[in-house]
Formats: structure tokens, sequence, C-alpha cells
């Protein structure tokens, strides 16, 4: 029987995440007879965050943390502030943490937080109240051992220090493994804000090696300008690309001898977002899509590239730097017509990796060098790719459906061992 509480298409966030679990069953062997699990999530937890604005009057937003798996182990996973988050959202992208856990072998299980709120418009003063009570509203789930949140889209290493403070101050103890993503002062990890982007990069740096396409004078567009895209962008061009296309929220700039993407990045620290930026020129929303490139890279939200937008983008190799930005009927038209994927669930993973050192450490209370994590990263990146691309081979499947046959073997695996208690 279907959920009760969410209305999933086959194009919203849960309708592509069950589609991606229907395509990987034939995979999975006798294993199957646990796929049941992975369609529920374990926990979902709504809470009511109430905060006094600047301005006198009471404020209420809804806020969610959703354990879609804790098998493998703690959950784990981001928060998200944007307006349009939604239970139905936060439970697929608890979700794909789950897949990209397993598929990167972190011993985590996965979860995911978001806050329906455009925090935008609050001052930093409203921003940590609404985080404040958001965590100690899902405190009662929360902890080192049993689910530690990190940044996401419009969360930071500040959101993740109140998180920290407000566990502690709660439990009466300083817990800085209840979350990652922090400053480095309290128990944060070098590389971090990085590495979501590097992973995105080593990914595809990869994945263009094995099919004979050359980083150096390729032309890339990336959609999303923020913490991830901004870094894929950084690391692509220092590898000889030319990043000729830019879009967020703000506009579209383009540049065909290649953005300068330090340029860009002060830009949009201090405006905002990417539009207006000098250093290239104006384009349509959907212009975009139909930017010559060879590389494209969406590091933004869930359900960009679109079944019409799959038909006309002319990359080889998208790198998924976002969660969930293509749905099931665009994934198919991609492999049609010959360009490769490769999925959020592995793309993007360099993320939570990171934020696994992060925890290690803090356990250990012993830090390592930012080369030492980004040396460790490339390791885990690349050894976790060629296992899915074998995977992919052997069974002549695309690389979301191998690494969603990688993580779901292992998810179920541990499942099956474990048992039904009682
Ligand atoms: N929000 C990131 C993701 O979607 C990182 C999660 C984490 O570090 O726990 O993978």
């Amino acid at each position: 029987m279907p959920l009760s509480y969410v209305q999933p298409t086959a194009d919203s966030p849960w309708g592509t995440y069950l589609s991606q679990i229907d395509r990987v069953l034939p995979y999975l062997g006798p294993l199957a007879r646990w796929a049941e699990t992975l369609r529920r999530p374990k926990r979902t937890l709504i809470v009511d965050i109430p905060i006094e604005l600047d301005n006198g009057t009471i404020a209420h937003y809804e806020g969610y943390r959703v354990q879609h798996s804790l098998t493998r182990g703690p959950g784990k996973g981001g928060v998200r502030y944007h307006p349009d988050v939604t239970l139905e959202e936060v439970m697929a992208l608890s979700a794909w943490m789950s897949i990209k856990n397993a598929a990167v072998n972190l011993p985590y299980g996965g979860a995911k937080g978001g806050i329906r709120v455009d925090p935008k418009v609050l001052s930093q003063k409203e921003l940590e109240k609404l985080t404040r009570r958001y965590t100690s509203e899902i405190g009662i789930i929360i902890g080192p051992q049993q689910d530690i949140p990190a940044p996401d889209v419009n969360t930071n290493a500040q959101i993740m220090a109140w998180m920290m403070d407000t566990y502690s101050m709660n439990t009466g103890a300083t817990a800085t493994g209840v979350v990652t993503g922090k400053p480095l002062h309290l128990g944060g990890s070098l590389g971090r804000v990085k590495a979501t982007g590097r992973g995105v990069f080593v990914t595809g740096r990869e994945a263009a090696r094995r099919i004979g396409l050359d980083i150096r004078g390729a032309k890339v567009a990336v959609q999303g300008f923020g913490n991830v895209g901004s870094s894929a962008a950084e690391l692509f061009a220092a590898a000889g690309a030319l990043v000729v296309a830019s879009q967020d929220h703000s506009g579209t700039v383009f540049n065909g001898h290649g953005l300068d993407t330090a340029q860009l990045q002060a830009h949009v620290k201090a405006s905002g977002g990417v539009a207006g930026f000098a250093g290239g020129e104006a384009m349509g929303l959907e212009e975009f899509w139909d930017v010559d490139c060879q590389i494209l890279i969406p590091a933004a939200l869930e359900n960009q590239i679109t079944a019409a937008r799959a038909h006309r983008l002319k990359a080889k190799l998208v790198l998924e730097g976002a969660n969930g930005p293509t749905g099931s009927a665009a994934d198919d038209i991609l492999a049609e017509r010959g360009v490769l994927v490769v999925p959020d669930v592995i793309c993007n993973a360099g993320g939570v990796t990171v934020s696994y050192f992060e925890w290690v450490q803090d356990f250990s209370s012993f830090f390592w060098t930012e080369d030492e994590i980004n040396a460790r990263l490339d390791k885990i990146m690349v050894g976790a790719l060629n296992n899915i691309w074998d995977t992919a081979d052997h069974h002549r499947i695309s690389l979301r459906t191998a690494t969603f046959a990688v993580a779901c073997e292992r998810i179920l695996s541990a499942r099956q061992e474990r048992g039904l208690y009682p």
C-alpha cells in the first residue's frame, strides 16, 4: 500500500525516487524481498517553529527531519532552508542520502531536514532563533550516534555552529559530533566547504577520461553558483576547461571565452547572484539549456533537466552536483541520446564523505591536514565510481541504476542480517 501522507507524481522528488527503486529491483536477486523497506522512511518528524520577528510579530514555520534509513548506521544528511521545502521533498532527499552513503560505503543511514522558509528575508537574529528552535524541536531524534545534520541549500557553517551550540546546551555537554560542516574553531574539517564541488570534479574527471573527453578546452555550463557549483566550476577552470555559462535564481550569464570563476564568485558574494556580472553577457533562462558545451553541471535544485530540456541540451556529460536534478523520463531521453549522466548519488557524495571525515576527527580529537583530506576524498570517490562503472558494464545499465544496485545491495544485506525486531 502506498504511503497515505504524501501524493507523489511521476516527476515529483519522491515519485522520481520510487521509480529509481523500481528500476533497480531486477538486479537485487533475493534481497528484493526487503525492497519495500526502501519505499518507507523509517521515521518522519514534522515540527512547528514559532519565532518572534524583529518587528514584534510571531511567525510560524514548518520544519522537518526525516530519517529514511538507520540500517547501516546513524542518520546523516543536510538541512535545507527554502520556501518550497515540503515533506515530500525532504523524504526524497533523505532517501537519496541512504543511497549516497551506501554507494561510497560510509557507515551511515540516510536522513535530511528542512524548513519551509525564505532565509534571505530574515535578519541574522531571526535566522539564529529559527535555527535554535528547529534544533531544539528535532533534538529528540538527532545526536552524534543517532542522526548528524549538515549544511545543504541556504545553510552554512554559522548555522551548524548554532545547531551544535543548541544541542550542546540542551544535553549539557559540548557535542561537536552532532553536526558536520561546522566552522574550523568548533571541530570543523579542512576541505569540507569545497568537498562537494571537489567530488563533482573528481567523478567528472574520471568519467571524462573513460569516454575520451579532454577536460582541457572543454566547455562547461553550470546551473547554480552556490557552494557546489562555484567550487566545481573553479576546479574545472583550474584544469583548463572553459566555464562558458552559469545560471542561478537571479539570472544567466554567458561568455564563450570562459567566465572568470574567481571574479564571478566575488560578484555572487557581493550581489547575491550571477545576474549583472560584468565579465559575461546576460542570457535568457531557457537559452541556458541550448548552450554549446560538452559538460553540464546542474548544481541547483531538483527536476531541472525536464524531458523537454533533455532533448535539447548539447552536453556529452552531465554531472549532477544537485540532488535529483533529472526526472526519470529525462534520464531515459539522455540515455537514448548517448549523454552520460554521473548521478547525484555518487557525483555529489564528496560533501558527505568529508562530513564523515569531520565526524571521525571530532571523535578522535585528532585533525588531519587538507592534503590528507583531499587525497582520501579522491581515493574514495574514484574507488566508488570504478565499482559502480563495473556494475553498470556487467548488467548493461545506467550509472544511476548501477549506483542504486551497489547501494541497495549494501543496505538490504544489512537489513537482512539485522533481521526484524521483535
Ligand atoms: N547536503 C549534502 C548532501 O546533500 C551533505 C550532507 C552531509 O554532509 O551530511 O549530500
